[in-house]
């Protein structure tokens, strides 16, 4: 064999390390988890925009482990990953998709009701990166082209079009989706491309060895949970939040404890946004989500496919525990304080029964450790008043699965390897945090001359409001932003 490599003395050299990875491969003794602190570290590649070569979802593949041995009684694959919400479905779809052997293990059979209809329309060059942005689009969902606003009674509302802003994103609307179709949509295109799934399956808990996670617990609903193993776990379980409560990692914030009553309508006003649109922009059946403020929080309103309306309310907790009764009371009680709502709803049926989260808000302390990296709101949840969830959640899964193929490069999962996935997805869920944190500063100060508001005439303060609110938190620079709303102020 000839080898295209540096003097021998020079042990620590990339080629070197590769060549030894190869010929292990090839022998069947792929480096294992004892050799994960020995590699010397070399600098994480930028992550593919596209569709990974054929000659590096070669590599990717041969640096992963062989499949299960004959006689063994667990299963082994590459990755494990709890949860085919859209955190996971997209970890998984980049993960398949580069040639690591995927398991997706999700609790509910899908199509599976969830909260969270509104997007951003910073998912379409996430969509284009899962290949999945046809899918999306021959779904049918209800276009949204923006966010309007009902500030403290005031009768003069805020309409912030993302089509003002056309040169930061691909395209300038997205969409109000029904999220059991959605997240099945995202599911389907992670099976499509290599990942196996397998629905009504829960895992029990993960396994763990001198500190590493080496695996899951996990079995069909019902049955006896049994090991299967796993170089690197993906925890993409929403709220169940399993690794973070494990290591006691999830911190509730005690200054946005909230909670949130919802449920969904049919026959509600369509509440035809096309008049506020200028016609070369405007989409047919167009619709806005619908931010409107009530005593002790906000309600939104979001018009779906068809004739159904998704309807909100986001309080302070204090507030809701004097408002006494059950949820659906407390839900119509907060409710009649925004009669502009209520009066959409006129004549209008419910059609499920209202469903309340509390204590919305909280941080975990790390989003890595060895052998497991958390994804989507399985890392975090702050609020959804800028209906950032599912877009940081798909955003988490690609970052964390760039990340992560890096990790298979080097046969190393360590905390400090995947570090990097946690430093590039803080960033804009800082960003949305401090926006969150202003906007209830705002609604606590009953401030009337607020951000939203000022950003009907200040052109500069729109334009930067209208592409956070698109879901540009890298596009653009908050804290500029927030310096132009003290300017204006
Ligand atoms: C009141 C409210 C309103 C919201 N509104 C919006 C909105 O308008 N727009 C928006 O973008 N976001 C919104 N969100 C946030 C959004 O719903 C979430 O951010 C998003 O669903 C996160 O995706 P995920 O994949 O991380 O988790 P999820 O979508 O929750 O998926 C997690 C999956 O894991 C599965 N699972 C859990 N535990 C296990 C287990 N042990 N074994 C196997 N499977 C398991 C679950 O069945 C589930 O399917 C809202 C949130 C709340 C609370």
């Amino acid at each position: 064999m000839e080898v295209d490599a540096p003097h021998p003395r020079v042990l620590s050299s990339a080629k070197l390390v590769d060549l030894k990875d190869k010929v292990l491969c090839e022998l069947g003794l792929s480096a294992g988890h004892t050799e994960r602190d020995t590699r010397a570290p070399r600098a994480l590649p930028a992550p593919d925009p596209a569709r990974p070569s054929v000659p590096r979802r070669r590599a990717i593949r041969r640096a992963a482990r062989p499949g299960p041995q004959p006689g063994q009684d667990s299963e082994r694959v590459d990755v494990v990953v709890i949860g085919g919400g859209p955190g996971g479905a997209s970890a998984a779809t980049v993960l398949a998709d580069n040639g690591l052997r995927v398991l997706v293990l999700e609790r509910e059979p899908f199509p599976r009701y969830h909260v969270g209809e509104s997007l951003l329309p910073a998912l379409w060059e996430l969509w284009d990166r899962l290949g999945v942005t046809e899918q999306i689009e021959a779904a049918g969902f209800a276009v949204k082209q923006g966010i309007r606003f009902g500030m403290f009674r005031d009768p003069e509302e805020v309409v912030l079009l993302t089509a003002e802003c056309p040169a930061y994103f691909p395209r300038s609307y997205t969409y109000h989706v029904d999220r059991a179709r959605f997240d099945a949509v995202l599911l389907d295109n992670a099976r499509q491309k290599g990942a196996e799934v397998r629905e009504g399956w829960t895992v029990a808990d993960v396994a763990m060895r001198d500190g590493w996670v080496t695996g899951v617990l996990a079995g069909p609903n019902g049955a006896a949970p049994r090991r299967i193993a796993a170089d690197l776990v993906i925890d993409a379980t929403g709220r169940d939040c399993l690794i973070a409560r494990k290591m006691g990692w999830r911190r509730p914030d005690p200054a946005l404890n909230k909670v949130a009553h919802f449920t969904q309508f049919a026959g509600g006003d369509p509440r035809d946004v096309g008049s506020l649109i200028p016609t070369a922009d405007r989409i047919p059946a167009t619709t806005t989500t619908e931010i409107h403020t009530t005593e002790g929080g906000w309600v939104w309103y979001i018009p779906l496919r068809g004739e159904t309306v998704s309807v909100g309310v986001v309080l302070d907790a204090h507030y809701a525990g004097k408002l006494a009764g059950d949820p659906e009371a407390v839900f119509e009680r907060a409710l009649s304080g925004c009669p502009k709502v209520r009066a959409w709803l006129h004549g209008a049926r419910q059609t499920m029964p209202v469903q309340t989260v509390s204590g919305i808000s909280y941080i975990n302390d790390s989003f890595v450790g060895n052998g497991f990296v958390l994804v989507g709101d399985a890392s975090m949840f702050v609020d959804p008043i800028f209906s950032a969830g599912v877009t940081l959640a798909i955003r988490g899964g690609v970052y964390a699965a760039d990340c992560i193929l890096d990790a298979f490069q080097h046969r190393d999962f360590s905390a400090a390897r995947l570090r990097p996935y946690e430093s590039r997805i803080r960033q804009p869920m800082d960003r949305i945090f401090q926006m969150i944190r202003h906007w209830y500063a705002i609604l606590e100060g009953g401030n009337a001359d607020n951000m939203i508001r000022r950003a009907r005439e200040i052109p500069w303060l729109r334009e930067r409001l209208i592409v956070l609110l698109s879901g540009g938190y890298e596009k653009m620079d908050l804290e500029s932003f927030l310096l132009s709303v003290k300017a204006a102020s």
